[in-house]
């Protein structure tokens, strides 16, 4: 081969090499179809592109704190984990200029929904306050990060709107009776309450006619405590073993009362506080005006 053709040859060459290299490369470079950009950060290069597209997300689940891995380890027998003990009332649509007081007692579906689904894909397991009770006197098991839901009063949205979201989180809770409303207006009958039993929630008593115990003579007291407990039991045919003070308001004598009543835990309207005396548990107040991220940094200050 004469010079005269070896350097074209080889140029050719050359040209071909470097042609088949950038064809190869271009798709690396090319800016991802908008289809795959996600509306949250709004610019991705190729190699995201060539990740699976997540599904649209309908409400954002922003984390304080990383997701636990599946499975808990139970805590050491020395080392009993805080668990929040969340207070509901209602589960409902409230104008809060008209009522601000109904308002502040109330939360919506919404809230409710995006409040366990934050908890369950932050890793937290419910417990109902029996369980928290019997892990306060190491008689149970603890889990590392657990959460009490707790709804006062026995209002009708406990059947019709509460339980079907506290279900469909896979959660349980507990629902305090005023054992001489039900069936009236505005609040569950006993088949609703039937039904919470039957769903895997546990029915707490809330006294007979929610008065302040703080008010009343020690044989009006026992009936108020002890009476409400044992009504509720005959109804659902099961022990009641957890009570909540009606207002939050008790006393020495009311919790002496309480105790004696055979309960294995009383509830109050502390909002924050030591859990150790388990007649008198602080709850962390679940306000309609409370935002998603308050409410995971109420519940997430208490992780050990
Ligand atoms: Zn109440």
């Amino acid at each position: 081969m004469t010079m005269k053709l070896f350097l074209p040859v080889m140029l050719g060459i050359i040209l071909a090499a470097a042609l088949v290299l950038i064809s190869q490369r271009a798709p690396d470079r090319r800016i991802a179809p908008a289809t795959a950009m996600g509306g949250f950060d709004g610019f991705r290069l190729a190699a995201s592109a060539r990740e699976p597209l997540s599904p649209p997300v309908s409400v954002p689940l922003p984390t304080l704190m990383p997701v636990a891995p599946r499975g808990f380890t139970p805590a050491p027998p020395d080392a009993r984990p805080y668990v929040p003990i969340l207070m509901y009332h209602y589960v409902r649509y409230v104008d809060r200029a008209a009522d601000p007081l109904g308002f502040s007692l109330s939360v919506t579906p919404e809230q409710l929904d995006a409040q366990l689904g934050w908890l369950k894909a932050a890793g937290y397991e419910t417990v109902r306050m029996d369980a928290l009770a019997a892990c306060m006197r190491g008689a149970g098991h603890c889990p590392l990060r657990a959460v009490a839901l707790t709804f006062d009063d026995g209002y009708a949205d406990a059947f019709t709107t509460a339980l079907p979201i506290v279900r469909r989180h896979g959660f349980v809770a507990t629902f305090y009776i005023v054992s001489g409303f039900v069936g009236q207006p505005g609040y569950m009958g006993w088949e609703e309450i039937r039904a919470l039993r039957d769903a895997g929630m546990e029915i707490g008593a809330h006294s007979i006619s929610h008065p302040d115990l703080t008010g009343l003579g020690l044989e009006e007291l026992r009936v108020q405590v002890g009476q409400s407990g044992a009504l509720i039991a005959a109804e659902i045919g099961q022990p009641v073993v957890s009570f909540c003070y009606p207002g939050g308001r008790f006393s020495e004598t009311v919790v002496a009362v309480t105790r004696e009543a055979g309960y294995t835990s009383a509830t109050t309207t502390i909002q924050d506080g030591p859990q150790s005396d388990p007649f008198t548990l602080p709850r962390l107040r679940i306000a309609g005006d409370l935002t998603l991220e308050l409410f995971q940094g109420m519940v997430s200050a208490h992780l050990p």
